[in-house]
């Protein structure tokens, strides 16, 4: 299921468990684990049938089996799983079990893995993980989905009854879904929506907030872990589970939600995040930030400027982050309410602070599908200009919190291109900008281009982002090609 590199070992410590670090010097982009998910499925609410082969949408089921959705292009599933349902143990069972519950899903696959005398050894490591289920019981939404949608469904559909190799209970159904959950990642189907794909080696890597791999995906979501930053003998190897974009309060509620996991590495004990004050307050008494008191367990306390001491409350900021969340969601992608609320809170916080990237982003990506849409009425220069504004805004933080190879930052440079492209292309054409000035923003844009095509080098071709380096490939075509005509 899973291969190791002979560049990396398993070791054994009191901390973390069983995990992986570097044998050798270990270059970036060197690949260090590969793997093929236990199983895709998708996500426990979604009721839309899904491939049971290639995951697409399908409106069709298995003609053998009766059980299983099967889209056109697909003529099989997994043989085990259509014979237990057209000749085994499973022939009893309704065969509208998954079309009535379609969020069973997952579980139901692991089971059938399971229940496979060939495949049950593949899935020892994932139910070998102890659950403590009194963490999760009656807790915030996760326990009641898993009920409702999974363990109660597959309960009263009689499956249990015909699965000779497994005696289970309901609280056994609840560990294996909390099981599913926290070993998976994303996956995009073909089509565009995105599942949940089971990686038992790959999901167990114990989280740093800045990561020293990355994780790519293929469209047969084969998953291929490399280097991101030079890794030495003894390093450990380390994955990401939240969004970097995220500032520490909000990434630290999200691990302890998702993962029961406090986290206390380098950049959740660094007040200033890395340099880039993603948490940072402006100082009510002076011109300077006030930035979070951490103590060395990583518990996050009051906001304090270390130019002049004045002290912000947690309570203070917390209000003040409630307050800005909830007019996000006001916002409702309306252009004017974001550039209102930047000029309302900005001067709160540190120009990097997460909220207002998380404003900027949402004007950015409004911006684009205008432009995209072509719907704001002439390309309007000023919005342009915006645009670019925004994104290059994006680019330090980005490169700060996504050291060595990073797809968050090669798309940064993405959006920050065809953004620039875009205006001096329009500015040249309306003489705003002479040969000259022209033929430096495309230098520019060159660079940039190239700088991400080499983030994106170790990707695999058939991913999406394998494609965005072809699309970028084909930009900066055109921008050298302009060069040449005007660069003389
Ligand atoms: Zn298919
Ligand atoms: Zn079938
Ligand atoms: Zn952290
Ligand atoms: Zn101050």
């Amino acid at each position: 299921m899973q291969e190791f590199g002979e560049n990396i070992q398993q070791v054994h410590n009191e901390k973390l468990g069983r995990h992986l670090v570097a044998a050798i010097n270990i270059e970036p982009g060197d690949t260090i684990l590969e793997e093929r998910p236990l199983l895709v499925a998708p996500h426990w609410e979604c009721h839309q049938l899904k491939c049971a082969q290639c995951l697409q949408e399908s409106y069709v089921m298995c003609r053998r089996c009766q059980v299983f959705p099967l889209c056109m292009d697909c003529s099989q599933h997994d043989e085990f799983d259509c014979e237990f349902f057209t000749s085994g143990a499973g022939k009893a069972i309704c065969k509208d079990i998954l079309v009535k519950n379609y969020g069973i899903c997952g579980l139901l696959k692991l089971l059938l893995l399971l229940e496979n005398s060939d495949t049950r050894a593949d899935c020892q490591m994932l139910i070998d993980m102890p659950i403590n289920l009194d963490e999760y019981r009656d807790g915030e939404g996760m326990w009641q989905e898993h009920e409702e949608q999974v363990v109660r469904p597959i309960m009263q559909s009689g499956f249990l009854d015909v699965l000779s190799n497994q005696q289970l209970s309901s609280d056994e159904l609840h560990a294996h879904c909390i099981r599913i959950d926290s070993n998976s990642f994303e996956v995009t189907a073909r089509d565009g929506d995105t599942l949940k794909g089971v990686f038992v080696c790959g999901a167990s890597l114990p989280h740093h907030c800045v990561p020293n791999t990355v994780v790519a995906l293929d469209e047969q979501f084969n998953m291929k872990l490399y280097a991101a930053v030079p890794l030495q003998p003894g390093d450990i190897i380390y994955n990401s589970y939240t969004n970097p974009l995220m500032g520490t309060s909000q990434r630290q509620h999200q691990l302890r939600l998702s993962r029961r996991f406090e986290c206390t590495c380098s950049r959740c004990l660094d007040p200033t995040e890395m340099g880039t004050h993603m948490s940072s307050m402006k100082c009510r008494e002076c011109e300077g930030y006030s930035v979070c008191e951490i103590d060395s367990n990583g518990r996050l306390g009051d906001w304090r400027c270390p130019n002049c001491n004045a002290l912000l409350t947690a309570a203070e900021v917390h209000e003040l982050q409630a307050e800005v969340g909830s007019a996000l969601v006001e916002a409702r992608g309306d252009l004017q309410v974001y550039e209102a609320l930047l000029n309302q809170y900005g001067p709160l916080l540190h120009p990097n602070h997460f909220m207002l990237l998380d404003i900027k982003q949402n004007i950015a990506s409004i911006l684009r599908a205008a432009a995209l849409m072509n719907s704001m009425e002439q390309p309007c220069k000023k919005l342009l200009a915006r645009r670019v504004e925004l994104c290059s805004d994006l680019l330090p933080v980005c490169r700060a919190v996504v050291p060595g190879i990073s797809k968050l930052y090669a798309i940064g440079l993405f959006e920050y291109l065809l953004a620039l492209v875009e205006l001096v292309e329009l500015q040249f054409a309306e003489s705003d900008l002479d040969k000259k000035e022209y033929v430096a923003h495309l230098r520019t844009a060159s660079m940039v281009a190239k700088e991400a095509i080499e983030l994106l080098r170790f990707e695999p071709e058939n991913s999406a982002e394998g494609y965005l380096s072809d699309r970028i490939s084909m930009e900066l075509e055109r921008i050298e090609s302009d060069l040449k005509k005007y660069g003389r």
